[in-house]
Formats: C-alpha cells, structure tokens, sequence
C-alpha cells in the first residue's frame, strides 16, 4: 500500500515521493503529509490540489499553502506514529523520523531502536524508570521495550551462549548523555553478574565517583564532561558472576589544570576539595577558597548549578575509602591537589639585569612545603633549565614566558601523573580473580565529539577519536554487515551510507597526513604554529576532508560536522615537554607520590603526545574489533541541557551524523538473525519427521524452512549460512518449544 520512497541524493538523506502520480494518490486517500515551512520545519497537512509542480495543502492550523512537490513527504498514519523501533516506519522520512522521537520523548521515552542500534535521547532529568532496582527492572520485562537494560541482557546473555566477548559501545556528542548511559549499563551489568551481592555494584557507583572528581569539568556544552576516554572491561567467571574488572583510559585533557575557557571549569575535584575538607585538613594544606587560587579563577566560573561541591567531596573520600586507598594516601593525594593550585599562584618579576626570579611569597612557600623541598629549591627549579653539559652541569637562566610554561607544565605533569596513579589502584582494587573464564563485557565512554567557535588541539585530538569509533560503527553496521551477503551469494542491492574513511586518512595517512605532519614539525627546532598551519595548507591541499584558513586556522570536515581549528598551542602540546632536569627535581622533593611520578616518568617512552594518543586509541580499537559490538547513540535534544526541550534541527543533526536512516533502511532490507547451516540444522532438524532427514545440513535447513511455512521472502539461502528477516527466529524458536 505505500508508495515506493526513492532518495534524491546519493546519501539518501532526503526522499520524496516516486513519480508524478503518487500526490493524487494522497489526494485521493486524503492522506496527511509533511510540509517543509518557510523556516525549515516540517508541518503535517493534507494536499487539496495540485498544479504543475505546486501543491495546495491544508495545515492542521486551519492554514493553506502553496509548496513546491520537492518539500512535500508523505507521513505516517496515525497508527504508525510512536513505533519503538523506526524500522517499523512505513515512510521513513526525516520528519516522521523526527516526530516520532519526539512524540516518545514527550511521553518520557527517550529509549527507541534504529535496528540495531539503540537511540537514547537525554531527558536531563531523573526518570523513575532507571530507579535502582535492576533486577525488578527486568522482571518487569522492561526487556520487550527499547532500553540499555535490554542491550546490557543482550549482551549478557550472548556471551554466556556463544562465548564471545561482547562491547557495548556508546557515542555521541559532548553532553548527550554517554557517561550516564555508561553507568546505567555498568550499574545493571553489576546487579546481573553480582549474584545478588550489593558490594560489586556499591564498587562500580564508588569508582565512578572517583573518576568523575578528577576526570570531569565543567564544558560550556555539558556541566560534567568527561576529559578523558575509559573503556571498562568486566569479567565474568563460568557461572556468569563479575571475577574483576578492568579500567583502561584515553589521554586526560591536561591542559584543564592550568587554563581555562570563559565559563568553563577545572577538574571537580579542586573545588570539591576547597569546599569540602574539614578545617583541620584545610590548615594542614593552607587551603583557601576557590577565588582565591588563580588557575581556578580566570573564567570567573567557580560554581555550577545544582551542583553542592562539599556534599561531593564527602562522598569521594567514601569512595576512596572503598577502593582502598588508605588515608595516609588520602592525605598525599590532597597535598598534591593543594600543591598545584599554590604552584598557580606563583608569580614572576624581571629585576634590572633582565633576571627572572620568583616572587617570594605565601604561594611559593606554601607550594614547596606541599611538594617537600625548599622554597630556594622551587625558586632554582622554576626559573633556570640545567643542561648537562661533558661533566659539567650549566644552569640557564629562563625568560619570563619559558619560566610560566615551566610551572605549569610541572603542574599539568603532577596533575596527569595522579590522574594515572589513581587508575592503577583503582584497577588494582577491582583485579581479575582466578576463577576467570576470561569472557568479558566492555563499555566505551569516550570524550563527545565537540566544535567550539574556536577549537585547540584538545578537540583536534577528541574529534580524531570520534572519527575512529564513528569507523567501527560503519565498518559493523555498513560494510561487514553487506560484504557478507556479497560473499555468500545474496543479491543484494548496496545501500550508501557516508563512509569516513577519507577523514581517517586525512589524520593517519604517513607520511603527509595531519597527525605525520604535526610530528614531523614538532620536531623541527624553528617551527611555529603558522609553520604548521602553512605546511598543512601545502600538503594537504585539495583534499575534500581539508580546508587551509587565513593565518593559522585550517577546517576538517568531520562525518558530524565541518569544525574549524587553530593551530595556536598545537607545537607546544603535542611536544609536551617535561624537561629532565624538572623531573630529577620532583624526585628529590620529599613526598612518596612526587617521588613515584618522577620514575613512572620513562625518558625512552618521549613520544609526541598525537603518536601517543593514537598508540592508545589503536589498542583499544584493536581490543573491541575481537568483540561483539551494540551500539548506543545518545542525542542531546538540546544545548540549553534542560529538560523537555526538543530541538528538532539540532535532534537532525545528530540523527544524520550517524547514518540513522541508512541503518533503518539497511536493517529493513537486511537479514539481521543469520547461522551457518550446521547451525541451524544442529537446533531445529529434530523438528523435522525421520523420514526427510537428509545429513546435508542446507537441505535441511531449507526443509525446516518450508515445513513450518516461513515464507520464502522472510529468508535467503546463502552458500554457507541461512539468513532470516527479523521476527523469523522467534517465531521457530516458539515452535522448537511447543514441540
Ligand atoms: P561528554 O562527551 O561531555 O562527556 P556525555 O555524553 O558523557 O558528554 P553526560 O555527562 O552523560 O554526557 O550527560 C550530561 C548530563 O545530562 C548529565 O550530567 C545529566 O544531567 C544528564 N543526563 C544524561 N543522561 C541522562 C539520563 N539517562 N538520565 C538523566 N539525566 C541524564
Ligand atoms: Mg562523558
């Protein structure tokens, strides 16, 4: 009954209606269709007539209008409307897309499927239905309805059948909810391999606190954003209960410590810390408030919404209490906290002779006390650079802007090398215990994608990372998904879907992609950031995934949007430079962690901080390709991260970067349940009577097929596997009980 939907561009991203008829048909029938308005948003009217390439149609406010055929799709009717699955569309338009999500978030769904994929709106603000009782939760069945509850059992249930490890894969932009949903999962994961043992659970809420205290700030997109990207590896033994887990982690956004975007924050954790600590604790570390520290003050933004930073620090101290972290370290931890908001403070004066030197104040004393050195040491340390030189060591002297890069560098370092050391307990308290299958289900988080007005290498380098997983998700989806029909025999008709490979390869390509690029000039002793940019602009040129911009700008075209940058600072932090000397200082300084952070410090592991981070995100990329991916797309419905606001274009936006539409179709035309014909025959031939029981597995399988009716477009024989259209498995599976 419905028209056949062809797309006008290549990307199918648009369709309209087939052929000049089709609009008398919904004439005719007096059926609705959607109307593109002046402003761009879709209103839904019924067509009175039609003339040449004009239409009239009738809104539902009572309104006529003259549009042209091109801005007119068929709608749904009425019954099609809140489908929890979008493959259950009839027409699969944007705007019924859209509506659809719509009208579910109005009713506090925000869960559907695309498919496979599940699409979680953020509703930023608490929904019942979470609640805290997992297993209640899933008596309720909460299973039959698009939720993370059904993907965590999902995925759950078939690593204990087919034993694989699975991946549940989580990604959108900044602020659209990955984290959260990442808890959801972890906190469900725990209650179903926990055997009804709180303890697990109680450890996963506890360590995500801790994380979150020195991991997260506050972004102008999202008042908790994660600055690094975790992937979190539970184990589960043979009887399917949790033996351990693992954090691994993605590059921490270090810079954060030392400078900060208007109306951004630091990491929570130094607010939480000047807020919280009791008053013995505060006179211990000389602790102020928050306005009087200068790394914390210059984006005149110390306290977000809603948010009561002492109650936090109470509850993080629980935390580490619980993964045990004893209070002795407990102290040194906040000593180091203390000690990088006083090295902030520090300032610099030129005498005469053009000498750098430091101010003797209560910031440098305070500071050197923390650290476990003296303030004459502190002062050396910052204003000169030794250099080894045969026997001898010369100390230069520094210029005032390399003596502020030395401090804060110094800061960024402790600040980073805490940030690992908190990890590595917080592992060593969740180690994987010997009873281990080895199965294991993991759940990436990473940093959103982001585009600011103006974007530094901390974007550069999260935009890349989203580049990756937005790859593995086409590579899952996309390409394996239609290369397996291809092999196996099975005329398929190829849906595109926006492959961003040529963005990859704009960033990995060696040796003239933007990663070898950067490389190669950090190390080029008279470069500057307008080198860089010059050099990209020569040769990248035309490259459709690159544009050269004015001075030291360039623009990437990224599969969730175009996204300018600046070079400025991009030498600089990729270099990352920690200079020897600085680190023999921090390991003469009399505190255990500074100590143990100087010689985690490994000189022959100096790698730019771009090779590094693609090093990590390889390995982890590496470690998911072995698992069975489900994906999560989280959307944020707006940017204001209120509640109740449903902002189409920006839902749009969103839904387009990740292929949503080439999904439902892909899934529509596709065969999602496939077996082998060893499979299939080994679970359902004994359905069969004796008497046409042939050995060969594909006869069989086709046998079973036709006994009980399956009709023939519901499945595809292929040469090694049978595959079945969605819904087809369940229903031999009732029959395969009721035998
Ligand atoms: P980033 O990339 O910046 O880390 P993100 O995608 O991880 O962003 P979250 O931190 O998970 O985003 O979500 C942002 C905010 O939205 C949360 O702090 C919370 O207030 C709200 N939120 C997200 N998901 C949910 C949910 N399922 N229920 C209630 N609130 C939510
Ligand atoms: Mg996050």
């Amino acid at each position: 009954p419905y028209v056949t939907l062809s797309s006008s561009d290549s990307s199918g991203k648009v369709w309209e209606l087939e052929g000049g008829d089709s609009l008398s048909y919904f004439i005719k029938k007096k059926l609705r269709v959607w109307c593109r308005q002046p402003r761009g948003q879709w209103e839904l009217g019924m067509i009175q007539s039609t003339s040449g390439e004009e239409a009239f149609v009738s809104l539902s406010n009572g309104n006529v209008m003259k549009v042209d055929r091109s801005e007119i799709l068929p709608a749904n009717p009425d019954v099609l409307e809140d489908v929890d699955d979008l493959i259950k569309l009839g027409y699969l338009n944007e705007p019924s897309v859209l509506h659809n999500l719509k009208l579910r978030y109005s009713q506090g769904m925000i869960y559907s499927k695309a498919g496979p994929v599940l699409i979680a709106l953020n509703p930023f603000k608490d929904l019942q239905m979470n609640g805290n009782d997992y297993v209640s939760a899933r008596s309720q069945r909460a299973m039959n309805s698009p939720h993370i509850y059904a993907i965590a059992d999902a995925a759950y249930n078939k690593m204990i059948r087919d034993e694989v490890n699975q991946s549940i894969i989580i990604s959108g932009e900044s602020g659209s909810g990955k984290t959260e949903t990442a808890k959801i999962a972890l906190q469900y994961l725990a209650a179903l391999g926990g055997g009804g043992n709180c303890a697990i659970e109680n450890e996963f809420l506890q360590i995500n606190r801790i994380l979150e205290a020195f991991g997260n700030a506050k972004t102008s997109r999202n008042n908790n954003s994660s600055r690094f990207g975790k992937l979190i590896e539970i184990h589960f033994g043979c009887t399917g209960k949790i033996c351990g887990a693992k954090i691994q982690t993605l590059l921490l956004e270090k810079s954060r410590v030392v400078q900060l975007a208007r109306d951004e924050r630091s990491y929570h954790i130094f607010y939480q810390l000047c807020a919280g600590s009791s008053s013995d604790l505060k006179e211990k570390l000389n602790l102020r408030a928050v306005s009087e520290y200068k790394y914390l003050v210059q984006s005149d933004c110390m306290s977000v919404d809603g948010v009561d930073d002492a109650k936090s620090f109470d509850q993080l101290m629980e935390a580490l209490d619980t993964v045990r972290i004893c209070k002795e370290d407990q102290e040194l931890i906040f000593k180091i906290l203390a000690a990088i908001l006083w090295l902030g403070n520090i300032s610099f004066q030129v005498d005469r002779e053009n000498h750098v030197e430091v101010v003797e104040d209560e910031a440098v004393t305070s500071a050197a006390k923390l650290m476990g050195c003296t303030s004459q040491d502190l002062m050396t340390a910052l204003c000169t650079h030794k250099i080894q030189a045969d026997e001898d060591i010369i100390a230069k002297n520094l210029t005032l802007s390399q003596a502020i890069e030395r401090r804060d560098a110094i800061a960024k370092f402790i600040y980073a090398s805490l940030f690992n050391w908190l990890l590595d307990q917080v592992n060593k308290s969740l180690e994987v215990g010997k009873t281990c299958t080895g199965k294991s289900i993991s759940i990436l988080d990473l940093y959103g994608f982001q585009t600011f007005q103006k974007n530094g290498f901390e974007q550069f380098y999260m935009n890349y990372a989203n580049e990756r997983i937005q790859q593995h998700y086409n590579r899952h989806l996309f390409k394996l998904e239609q290369e397996d029909y291809e092999l196996d025999g099975i005329d398929w008709t190829k849906v595109d879907f926006e492959d961003n490979q040529g963005c990859l390869d704009l960033f990995e390509k060696k040796p003239q992609g933007l990663l070898s690029l950067l490389d190669e000039e950090s190390n080029l002793p008279n470069a500057s950031d307008l080198t860089f940019a010059n050099k990209l602009k020569h040769h990248l040129h035309p490259n459709p995934c690159f544009k050269g911009e004015r001075g030291r700008a360039f623009r990437v075209r990224h599969y969730a949007g175009e996204v300018l940058y600046d070079t400025n600072g991009f030498l600089e932090k990729n270099r990352d430079t920690m200079s020897s000397d600085c680190i023999q200082f921090l390991s003469s300084c009399n505190c255990e962690l500074l100590q143990l952070f100087s010689k985690m410090f490994n000189q022959s592991e100096k790698q730019s901080v771009a090779t590094k981070f693609k090093v990590q995100l390889f390995k982890l990329m590496h470690q998911l390709e072995s698992t069975m991916p489900h994906f999560i797309r989280c959307i944020a419905p707006n940017t204001k991260q209120l509640p109740g606001i449903y902002d189409e274009s920006l839902v749009l936006q969103q839904l387009r970067c990740c292929g949503v539409p080439e999904v439902v179709r892909l899934s529509r035309a596709g065969y999602p349940t496939r077996m082998t014909h060893q499979e299939f025959s080994r679970r359902y031939a004994f359905m069969l009577s004796e008497t046409n029981v042939s050995n060969d597995p594909l006869s069989i399988s086709v046998a079973v097929l036709q006994k009980f009716n399956i009709p023939s477009e519901m499945y595809h024989v292929g040469y090694t596997k049978l595959y079945l259209r969605a819904g087809q498995i369940d229903a031999l599976e009732n029959t395969r009980k009721q035998i």
